[in-house]
């Protein structure tokens, strides 16, 4: 599922998109443990809010509705 590169303190996360459904890619960046932000879908365009939790080697994702 998930990539995790700690040479580059990145990893690449998927997630469902909450509009369409489709399976997007972002990538993390592994020094800010808590981050939100909103960022377009790569499909629909639509803005999704993304919220990630990074604990030492795993990633929690959440991608919701910026307009809820
Ligand atoms: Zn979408």
């Amino acid at each position: 599922m998930s990539v995790t590169r700690a040479m580059f303190n990145q990893s690449e996360q998927h997630f469902e998109c909450p509009y369409c459904g489709e399976r997007i890619s972002v990538l993390v960046d592994h020094s800010v443990p808590h981050q939100r932000y909103i960022e377009d879908c790569e499909v629909c365009c639509r803005p999704l809010s993304i919220e990630c939790t990074i604990d030492s080697d795993s990633v929690e994702m959440q991608a919701t509705r910026s307009d809820d």
